[in-house]
């Protein structure tokens, strides 16, 4: 790619509004073949952790703007394992609820990974649980994990070829890193999975046709970390003094990637907007029936 030419900038708010567009559209189908019924995504926040409070208003109503029943359960910090237990299975036996989510962090006496792992398989709309990574591992079909799962859509929009591309993602997290190799090796790529430990990550990250980055450290990834022509998607939200920046040098790599993603503006909008396609995804599979 010539110097003064940029790369692609992969407008997630764009996309994002589009998968809504299309979820809104879904649920009003689902609605009238189902006799008026309605998706239902239940959330269940424990305890008073303001960002967590936030994230969850953010979802009851992305939740009311397609269509989608939001049921909060919010629950006092002193709340027992046993009272949260009791509340995900009584939400896995009510054929309201086609979706379940427990904000995390929870207070320090819960335990995350055990009471989402309580979740029904056909409930996961976070694609978190064991069984629902199982599948995907699998190769099977079940609920993938939102963030993931919206960033193949924005490497679709972008034009990305997978089918044999070398693919490197930095960061193994449960959460972004481990599923999202699991969904590009699904498209055919050779993946390549980095962390803290890996030996000299730059050349290991200029390899990448894609290179995803889900770190937690801003501005790591340095322009000449990056194949010319490579398509870079930035994960990270990182606070500075600067405001929210990824983990993505963004404007020395723009000037050699043939496509990037903004951070704020690229993978954040897509996770919710997938956790609202998971829930209606989920509504329908309750019914035998895919979309
Ligand atoms: P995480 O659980 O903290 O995992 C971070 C990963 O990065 C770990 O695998 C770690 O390696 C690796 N790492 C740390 N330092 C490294 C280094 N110097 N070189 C190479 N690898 C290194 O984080 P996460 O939950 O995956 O989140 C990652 C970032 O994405 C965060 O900024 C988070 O806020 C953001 N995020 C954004 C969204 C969104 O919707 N936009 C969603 C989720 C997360 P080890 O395993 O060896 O420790």
């Amino acid at each position: 790619m010539p110097a003064d030419v940029s790369a692609l900038i992969i407008d997630g708010r764009a996309i994002a509004a589009r998968v809504r567009g299309e979820v809104a559209a879904d649920v009003e189908r689902f609605a009238e073949q189902h006799g008026g019924e309605r998706p239902g995504l239940a959330t269940i926040l424990i305890g008073d952790d303001p960002a967590s409070a936030i994230y969850v208003n953010g979802k009851q109503k992305a939740c009311e703007q397609v269509g989608i029943e939001g049921l909060n359960f919010p629950l006092p910090a002193g709340t027992s394992r046993e009272e949260a237990v009791a509340l995900i299975e009584r939400l896995n036996e009510d054929p309201a609820v086609s979706g379940i989510l427990c904000q995390l962090p929870l207070p320090d006496h819960l335990d995350g990974a055990e009471l989402t792992g309580l979740i029904a398989e056909g409930k996961d709309v976070d694609g978190l649980t064991p069984f629902s990574a199982g599948l995907l591992a699998l190769g099977r079909r079940g609920l993938r994990p939102c963030t993931p799962a919206g960033i193949m859509r924005l490497l679709t929009e972008a034009g990305t070829e997978l089918e044999g591309a070398e693919a490197v993602v930095v960061g193994r997290s449960n959460l972004v890193g481990k599923p999202m190799a699991q969904l590009l090796l699904s498209a055919n790529a050779t993946v390549t999975m980095c962390h803290s430990r890996t030996r000299d990550l730059p050349a290991v990250c200029r390899r990448a046709d894609v290179l995803v980055a889900a770190v937690g450290r801003a501005q790591m990834v340095k322009g000449d970390w990056v194949k010319p022509g490579a398509t870079v998607i930035d994960v990270g939200m990182n606070k500075t003094q600067d405001g929210l920046v990824g983990d993505v040098d963004f404007d020395a790599v723009k000037d050699v990637a043939r496509a990037i993603t903004p951070v704020p503006g690229g993978v954040g909008p897509m996770t919710i907007a997938f956790l609202l396609r998971n829930t209606l995804k989920a509504a329908w599979l309750a019914r035998g029936e895919t979309s």
